[in-house]
């Protein structure tokens, strides 16, 4: 049987997908309405990849530490230029306490913690040249991607098609296939699609639902100086990344619901101001510049920061069922054929290359104990689920 497979968004979600699709057999069809790939949240010129956890989330730590180690073991895989990504380390400066206390929890968690991460000291600060009197951790795998090359890479495939300037407008179901209709009444057939379309992802009716917000993101660079660089991404308020491509590239800012397009003066000063800690020569040197290059995009986030992937329910099975019925995760009204995968907020590639392989599985219907954990996790469904006083059922939609 033949398997096709419309893809909407052409991000680093979008792209994985297909990618994952595409080696498991699918005839995979990459929609975006630019002019091409990875224009919006994955056009930046690097993408910092290292574990974000939380001090008092053990939930999320899982899925980040599930989704990281992923992550850079495929990539490290997928022969990419050797230009275009680096894991020698990543750098998170916190306050000293708050480090401390992590450094507690993730010891439980992680197993060979000596080779994972360590808290920052005196030999580490010299030999990555950060200010001397910075307290944080130090991750050995952490490191970076250029997104464009990633994307590139990945859709670089006789089985994905990719079809630019199409904007999807609406998706509709007739008895065996879902069509398509783009801005300019072009239609697209297919028996299954997925929506990776960030943070547009409730513009269709079926999804109207999954709330996302959008936080606009300023990153700035200048060309490389003379002046003695850390070698690897540092975190602080903002991060500051080893210079790629000829270019010292920092960032970023945050800002919900702005959705001002232009390059701002007063975001470049912010990114020069959060690097101060990190490098107070390079600081200066930037105050210096008459003008600094940037680019503007947007992060989709959840209220909950965690992703939107899996499925979502008929509206119209819905409105049939009782609660009551609702209340056991075998009889849920999934849509059938339509997936998701949205929202990654501020940690894209990181965890969007992890999700589209689970979603790939489920496509495939071959998920493992962990892929139906972090579906469980990511559940689109989870906020209308709640909402009904089903919270169980929300985060248990796989029996594991
Ligand atoms: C300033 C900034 C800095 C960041 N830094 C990092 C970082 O260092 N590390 C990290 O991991 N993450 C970072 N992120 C987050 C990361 O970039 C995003 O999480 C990631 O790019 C999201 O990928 P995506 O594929 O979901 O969305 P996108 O890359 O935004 O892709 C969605 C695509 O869908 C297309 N689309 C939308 N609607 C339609 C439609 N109706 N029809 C057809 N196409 C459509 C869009 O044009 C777009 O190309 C940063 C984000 C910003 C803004």
């Amino acid at each position: 049987m033949q398997k096709n497979i419309l893809i909407i968004g052409a991000g680093i979600a979008g792209c994985s997908l297909a990618h994952f699709l595409a080696n498991s057999g699918w005839n995979v069809t990459l929609l975006e309405s630019e002019d091409d790939i990875a224009q919006g949240g994955s056009g930046n010129p690097v993408a910092a990849i290292y574990p974000k956890f939380m001090l008092n989330d053990e939930a999320y730590n899982d899925f980040m530490l599930k989704s990281f180690r992923f992550t850079t073991g495929w990539i490290r895989r997928l022969g990419l230029n050797e230009g275009d990504y680096r894991f020698d380390g990543a750098i998170e400066i916190l306050e000293e306490a708050y480090a401390q206390k992590l450094e507690i929890n993730l010891s439980r968690k992680i197993t060979n913690k000596e080779n994972f991460f360590s808290l920052i000291n005196e030999s580490i600060l010299n030999k990555y040249l950060i200010e001397s009197n910075s307290s944080g951790l130090f991750f050995h795998q952490g490191g970076w991607v250029n997104p464009i090359a990633l994307c590139s890479h990945l859709i670089n495939h006789s089985n994905i098609k990719i079809v630019t300037h199409q904007k999807i407008k609406s998706i509709e179901k007739s008895t065996d296939q879902w069509t398509l209709k783009t801005e300019s009444q072009k239609t697209f057939n297919s028996s299954h699609v997925a929506i990776c379309n960030a943070s547009s992802v409730s513009q269709f009716d079926l999804t109207q639902h999954l709330h996302t917000d959008a936080f606009r993101g300023q990153v700035n660079w200048i060309n490389s100086t003379t002046l003695q660089m850390p070698p690897i991404v540092t975190c602080d308020e903002g991060y500051l990344a080893p210079l790629i491509q000829d270019k010292h590239i920092f960032g970023a800012t945050y800002a919900m619901n702005d959705f001002n397009k232009d390059l701002r003066k007063s975001d470049t000063k912010k990114n020069i101001a959060s690097i101060k800690k990190i490098h107070r020569e390079f600081y200066n040197h930037c105050e210096a510049q008459e003008s600094i290059h940037g680019r503007v995009a947007w992060r989709a986030s959840t209220k909950d920061r965690k992703p939107y992937v899996g499925r979502v329910f008929d509206n119209q099975l819905l409105g049939k069922m009782r609660v009551r019925e609702l209340a056991r995760a075998d009889q849920l009204p999934w849509l059938k054929d339509l997936y998701i995968a949205s929202g990654f907020g501020s940690r894209g590639f990181t965890f969007a290359p992890y999700c589209s392989s689970v979603l790939a599985n489920l496509i495939n219907d071959n998920l493992s104990q962990e892929d139906k954990k972090t579906l469980n996790y990511t559940n689109p469904e989870r906020y209308r689920l709640k909402k009904m006083s089903l919270k169980k059922v929300a985060s248990q939609i796989f029996k594991v």
